[in-house]
């Protein structure tokens, strides 16, 4: 199946008179005709669901669904995006242990990474993602875990060289965590250029529609887990009587850790009528992601030629830093997302968004109706304009996620916010 097909078949396939769509199974709990069935699930001997805190037949479906889309061999959905980075790192790191991850991230994980991880003793070091092999080598300890970076980075849209951080990771034995958020299976599948563990917040176009959070994590299976590095993926797990995973799970050790330790303990499950949702996303994220594409590419090219407009940043310009790289790793087009600045500073960049009548004002992106932020006077509101600036953030930026409707609607829609400038 090409990547189209696989958004609708994936994950779920009826049998002779069964639902064609698929079904909401709204139950925490699954019956079985003798104790020693159920005895038998809990040494993980048997496969089936027993509790929906683990797992769920609607929730697995989509699950498989996204394994498939990515490429991996088996995926763990969790209830928002930063429960799948938090679980992502601490099923195989521990307090002691230390990891890399590029500093062009999002905000939120930051904070994940920068405060909340290290209260439990997890160290990060964040490095520039576009620094030499050299320099990046040296941020490297014996105590390293683990390498992660995004895709297309939210909200500087910078892209992340897979190749090069897969390759640093691998050689100093550690897998390479990439969050494939903003680009999705369809733009690139990261696991194809070396990345051992995909996670994403489904909460943007993978839901597309902007009515529930999610998040997933995807294993590819590839990384060899018993290099020394992960005694607690190949030592005996007393919290599961003894189960040691590479060598029950094999290549699925990962992953299994992740939901039968992890989830049992974290209890992030998503409830299966969230994952029903999430599923009608999937089906038509393809076709959604081509016109993403297509509408930001033009929204891009107009910006690029407005003279009201400072500079615009958008992989897919020519004259973007990281055009080059998105011709490697997004070759079907830079996802939805562009920021810009305006000319004139905050003051023009609140006339300009208040002027919008299509584009909705939000804390949100990566949704199909397009939208618009002004991190100046919302997520960064607090800082001076000396303070932006050094955060990257001119006050003039605006970061616009450009939606299905029509493109002539949505330039309209531009000019108009320009006018009242
Ligand atoms: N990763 C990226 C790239 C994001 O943009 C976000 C949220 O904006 C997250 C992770 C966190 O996801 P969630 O809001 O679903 O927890």
């Amino acid at each position: 199946m090409r990547i189209e097909t696989k958004c609708l078949h994936e994950g779920y396939h009826p049998q002779n008179g069964e639902p064609r769509a698929l079904p909401i199974y709204q139950s925490t709990t699954y019956t079985y005709d003798s104790t020693e069935h159920i005895g038998k699930l809990f040494d993980l001997t048997a496969q089936g669901h027993f509790y929906s805190r683990i797992s769920n037949p609607t929730v697995c479906s989509v699950e498989d669904k996204i394994a498939a889309l990515e490429g991996g061999i088996g995926a763990l959905c969790t209830t928002s995006g930063q429960a799948a980075s938090l679980i992502s790192i601490l099923n195989i790191l521990q307090a002691g242990d230390h990891f890399i991850s590029v500093s062009k991230i999002y905000g939120g994980t930051i904070n994940l990474f920068a405060v909340t991880l290290k209260k439990l003793g997890i160290e990060c070091t964040f490095v520039d993602p576009d620094a030499s092999e050299e320099t990046i080598q040296k941020q490297f300890r014996p105590n390293t875990k683990a390498v992660f970076g995004e895709t297309i980075a939210n909200p500087a849209l910078s892209i992340l060289d897979i190749e090069k951080f897969a390759c640093l990771a691998h050689k100093n034995q550690v897998p390479l965590i990439v969050d494939n958020t903003f680009a999705t299976p369809i733009l690139c599948r990261p696991i194809e250029f070396g990345a051992d563990i995909v996670i994403h917040s489904t909460t943007k176009y993978m839901d597309g529609h902007a009515v529930q959070l999610g998040g997933i994590i995807v294993d590819s299976g590839n990384f060899d887990w018993n290099n020394g590095k992960f005694p607690e993926l190949n030592e005996p797990d007393e919290s599961y009587h003894g189960v040691i995973y590479t060598k029950d799970f094999g290549k699925a050790a990962y992953i299994t850790k992740a939901r039968v330790q992890l989830m049992r303990d974290i209890g992030a499950y998503p409830a299966a009528h969230a994952a029903f949702l999430l599923n009608l996303g999937l089906e038509t994220l393809a076709l959604r992601m081509e016109r993403h594409c297509l509408n930001a590419q033009k929204v891009a090219d107009y910006l690029n030629s407005s003279s009201k407009v400072e500079y615009v940043n958008y992989p897919g310009l020519k004259n973007n830093a990281y055009y080059n790289l998105a011709q490697k790793y997004l070759s079907l087009g830079c996802s939805g997302v562009i920021s810009f600045s305006i000319k004139g500073g905050r003051e023009a960049a609140v006339r300009f968004m208040d002027g919008l009548q299509l584009a909705s004002n939000v804390v949100h992106v990566a949704d199909i109706r397009t939208c618009v932020l002004h991190p100046a006077s919302s997520t960064h509101r607090q800082l001076t304009d000396e303070q932006l600036e050094a955060a990257g953030i001119t006050p003039g930026l605006i970061r616009l996620s450009v939606g299905l409707e029509n493109i002539h609607d949505i330039l309209e829609d531009l000019e108009q916010g320009f006018a009242r400038i």
